[in-house]
């Protein structure tokens, strides 16, 4: 990155919960600006404002427009921005708040979970050049026909590495209400200790196998222009974690974290008929819903008859039994269920490219646990073991100790 004076820094919605934590956010801010910086700050909306836009949405309808919800989840952004930028006039600072719009992020049409196709930077340049401190609402952009978008929950983080990138900024600073990432999650396993570096693809896996800290797309961004990404806290001042390409050190670590999911269902498809271009054509049928799936399994058939089951995400689970309910009777397939009481499992860890005998530890902790493992799925850089919700602390905890991430 070119040595721009700028510093791109995103507060998510816990950090700007309530109004004495926007003026502490305030300070912060007003701190690196009279160190000479050139601020440009990203706002998520306050704490958990956008899921109670979704819950108001539930209430009116089950089948919303989803250009109506990016209107409507749009706003929360909206507020917390300006929110922000009275805090720091009250400091004594000039700062304008700024909508996607405003500032020119464009995105592509896909309401809630649009794509970033560019950004005009010379609205946020003109600021910084009158010493301004630049805030822009997370989240969110336009579309051509000047429709607004937004880019998927989480999204402030992509809105700030977008930010960032467009830029040339000098860093980007996500700050959180944790003090980077870590091991597990500390609520889960107390001696979980916070890591210091961390690479894009750990992180890309940590991210979309569960560790709620970053937006996987985000993290896809950032490895893609080589952006490194701080995360940290907003309540110390402690140095968080660095995420960016291969660092040599973690080689020597195999496992460096277990991730734990609770958001997916496990849909079974039963008495499939067992002939080719069965799978084709549920996955295709799925696919076209926008339905993402994970682990899929599926067993050898003796009687010309087999079982399916994959995972997806919760939030999908009736259009995904509608779609599977559709194609099975369309197919001469059984019953579809869905369980909901499962979790995944996963451990992580760039070193395990070269190394054997991971699995079979991570399946000997859980079964000393006895805990029975419903799916198994590996990546070059992780495992994951679906397993009942019930046994999900104690196999966070176990794994973690097995793997001795307690340790330095
Ligand atoms: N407020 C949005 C959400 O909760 C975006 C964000 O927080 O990054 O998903
Ligand atoms: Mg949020």
């Amino acid at each position: 990155m070119s040595k721009s004076n700028i510093i791109v820094q995103k507060y998510g919605g816990s950090s700007v919960a309530n109004p004495k934590r926007i003026a502490a956010v305030a300070k912060r801010i007003v701190g690196y600006h009279k160190k000479g910086h050139d601020v440009v700050v990203v706002v998520s909306a306050l704490g958990d404002t956008t899921d109670e836009l979704l819950k108001l949405v539930r209430k009116i309808t089950r089948t919303p427009s989803e250009r109506e919800i990016d209107m409507l989840i749009s706003t929360g952004e909206q507020i917390s921005v300006a929110l922000l930028a009275m805090a720091i006039h009250r400091l004594g600072y000039e700062a304008k708040s700024f909508t996607g719009a405003q500032v020119g992020i464009i995105t592509d049409s896909t309401h809630t979970k649009a794509r970033i196709i560019k950004i005009n930077t010379s609205t946020i340049k003109r600021q910084l050049a009158q010493k301004n401190i630049a805030i822009v609402a997370g989240f969110q952009g336009v579309d051509v026909s000047k429709e607004i978008t937004t880019l998927g929950r989480g999204g402030s983080d992509l809105t700030a590495v977008a930010l960032a990138k467009a830029l040339k900024a000098r860093s980007c600073e996500i700050y959180t209400d944790v003090e980077g990432i870590y091991t597990a999650d500390p609520r889960i396993e107390p001696k979980a200790r916070k890591l210091d570096n961390v690479c894009y693809d750990e992180m890309l896996e940590m991210a979309s196998l569960g560790a709620q800290v970053l937006q996987t797309r985000c993290v896809e961004l950032a490895k893609r222009f080589n952006i490194p990404i701080v995360v940290k806290s907003s309540f110390t001042n402690k140095g968080g974690t660095m995420i960016s390409p291969e660092v040599k050190a973690m080689e020597k670590v195999v496992v460096r974290a277990v991730t734990l999911n609770k958001n997916e269902v496990k849909i079974t498809m039963r008495d499939l008929p067992d002939r080719p271009g069965v799978a084709a054509k549920i996955f295709q049928e799925i696919a076209d819903q926008g339905i993402n799936v994970d682990m899929i399994v599926q067993n050898i058939s003796r009687t010309g008859y087999t079982d399916l089951s994959f995972t997806a995400a919760k939030d999908n689970l009736s259009k995904t039994l509608r779609v599977g309910r559709a194609v099975s009777a369309e197919i001469g397939g059984g019953d579809v269920i869905a369980d909901k009481d499962v979790a995944r499992l996963s451990i992580v860890g760039v070193g395990m490219k070269s190394h054997s005998g991971i699995a079979a530890g991570m399946f000997e902790a859980l079964a000393d646990n006895k805990i029975n493992i419903e799916m198994i799925s590996t990546s070059e850089i992780s495992i994951s073991c679906v397993i009942k919700k019930k046994y999900a602390v104690r196999a966070v905890r176990a794994l973690h100790k097995k793997f001795k991430l307690d340790k330095v």
